[in-house]
Parts: structure tokens; sequence; C-alpha cells
């Protein structure tokens, strides 16, 4: 437990990144510490805000 920072395998090449990095400073991929799983999570939650957001305003109308 003395790491500062946490790090996790890039999900291209594997290598340790920093958590929440940018780009892989290996690979240059985007977002390496995201996963798939991670990624479906944020893509159904953001439809779930939208479609809340819609159902929000359409009750709002009357
Ligand atoms: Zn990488």
């Amino acid at each position: 437990m003395s790491e500062t920072k946490k790090t996790v395998p890039c999900r291209y090449c594997k290598h340790e990144v920093e958590k929440g990095i940018r780009r892989c400073p290996y690979c240059g991929t985007h977002n390496p510490s995201m996963n798939v799983k991670q990624a479906f999570v944020w893509t159904v939650s953001a439809i779930l805000f939208l479609y809340l957001l819609a159902f929000v305003l359409q009750a709002v109308k009357g």
C-alpha cells in the first residue's frame, strides 16, 4: 500500500499506465484505463439519463 498513484494495464498494449490518464504514453491509445465494461456502463448511463430527461420535460409540458 505504498503506491501513491494507481496504475492499471493499458487496454491495448497492457503496459502499466496511470489510472484516468487520457492517452497511453506507450501506444497512444485514448483512455487506456477505460475498459469495455466501463465504456458500456457509461453509454447505458447516458442513454438512461437522456431518457429520464425527455420524460421529465414531457411531464413538465403537461
Ligand atoms: Zn498502451
